[in-house]
């Protein structure tokens, strides 16, 4: 697979996807500039080589048409600042005017298009779109992780203009190693840790990864349905009652293909949704009406715990209980911490879609897990064993 690693910018015009889909504030200011960074490094390989960069991204939900708000000059000052070079801006993504600044463009040099979803052709994955786009371009880069499992303009129709000149950047290709690691080439024991609200989002994970891991730990709010699936009493806790029957069909396929199916044995219940509610500690199964279980109990974390640290290879993707309140962290601060001592001990582990890696963030552990992925749905679409548009345009 060609990346920008093994690809010669020299004199070339590179034209790049990034996601700089920044969070801002009231005053267009950055308030993280996570993403930004990320694509730092393949640039840098570009300019260092003598290339130039054309950047195209989208920013925020534009409805329709142009709207300050979400124009992408607001990035110009943080990206010129990182890269120490005069970001160019052009104020429109396709047109005359952009075309003439793409040609001018001087090795060394970058030039930063204006928000791709001022135009709806973007996101319909119009090839006239794509088509101008591409104009004044040697080579296409994607290096927007985030947006590869969508078919838009940029993401993937734009590849078809560069046949033998379509690459990765290094934060896709990262994220595809990653991945591949877990999916494809794990070293067993494998187990998948998944957690969060709801089940009706994971259920096609968790199905693939039947057919891989042999842990399947499940854990948070989801953890409800299968209880009440299987008898047991869940008082006030989250629950999608009409995902029952799918709960004990994914109980009995995890038997038949020999998966140990790991739910949590206990819980801390709250008697209201917050944090300085009264609690109390109860077996899994005891739930009580007038309680809601919002966070794994002792034994759980004992359980959870041993079973990643005697793996070689983990996922984890969503938290165990409501951890942004203090008082029902400390089941995902466990299981945080234990994935950084498991990799401490050499087993691969890699933390994926949003609230996880909020929650090694917030943990300050996310430089001692081997790899912490930025695309959530993509990541998600990935592991369900989907082909991503992005992907594909480019690896075929
Ligand atoms: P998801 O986006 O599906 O990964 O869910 C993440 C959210 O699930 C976080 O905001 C958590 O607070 C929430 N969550 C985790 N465990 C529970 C629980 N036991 N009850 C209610 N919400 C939960």
């Amino acid at each position: 697979m060609i990346t920008v690693d093994s690809y010669n910018f020299a004199g070339k015009k590179a034209i790049m996807r990034v996601d700089f889909n920044v969070p801002l504030n009231a005053e267009q200011k950055i308030t993280d500039d996570t993403r930004i960074r990320a694509a730092l490094p393949s640039i840098k390989k570009i300019l260092t080589e003598g290339g130039s960069v054309i950047l195209m991204s989208h920013l925020g939900r534009p409805k329709d048409g142009p709207e300050e708000k979400f124009s992408l000059k607001h990035v110009v000052a943080n990206l010129s600042n990182h890269l120490g070079v005069d970001v160019k801006f052009a104020k429109d993504c396709i047109g005359g005017e952009t075309l003439e600044l793409k040609k001018n463009l001087q090795s060394g040099e970058v030039l930063l298009l204006e928000n791709l979803r001022f135009y709806k052709e973007e996101t319909k994955g119009d090839e006239g779109f794509a088509a101008k786009l591409a104009e004044g371009a040697d080579v296409y880069v994607n290096d927007a992780f985030g947006t590869a499992h969508r078919a838009h303009a940029s993401t993937t129709i734009v590849a078809k203009f560069f046949p033998n000149d379509k690459i990765f950047g290094f934060l896709i290709n990262n994220e595809l190693q990653a991945m591949d690691k877990v999916l494809k080439s794990a070293e067993k024991p494998l187990t998948a840790i998944m957690g969060g609200a709801k089940v009706s989002d994971k259920i096609l994970v968790i199905e693939n990864l039947l057919d891989k891991v042999d842990n399947l730990i499940i854990g948070g709010g989801m953890t409800y349905t299968f209880i009440k699936a299987q008898g047991g009493e869940i008082g006030n806790s989250l629950c999608e009652e009409d995902k029952l029957d799918m709960a004990l069909d994914l109980i009995n396929k995890a038997k038949d293909k020999g998966v140990n199916l790991i739910l949590p044995v206990d819980q801390v219940l709250a008697d209201k949704f917050d944090n300085d509610s009264e609690t109390k500690s109860a077996s899994i199964m005891d739930g009580e009406s007038g309680w809601m279980g919002l966070d794994i109990g002792e034994k759980s974390i004992k359980l959870l715990t041993d079973t990643i640290m005697n793996s070689r290879t983990i996922l984890w993707n969503g938290p165990m209980g409501v951890f942004e309140m203090t008082s029902f962290q400390k089941g995902t601060v466990a299981i945080a911490k234990s994935l950084a001592e498991a990799t401490l001990k050499g087993a691969f582990t890699l933390v994926g879609g949003g609230d996880s890696v909020a929650a090694v963030n917030k943990f300050n552990l996310a430089d001692k897990v081997s790899y912490v992925s930025t695309g959530g749905g993509a990541m998600l679409e990935y592991i369900e064993g989907k082909s991503l548009p992005g992907i594909t345009a480019i690896r075929g």
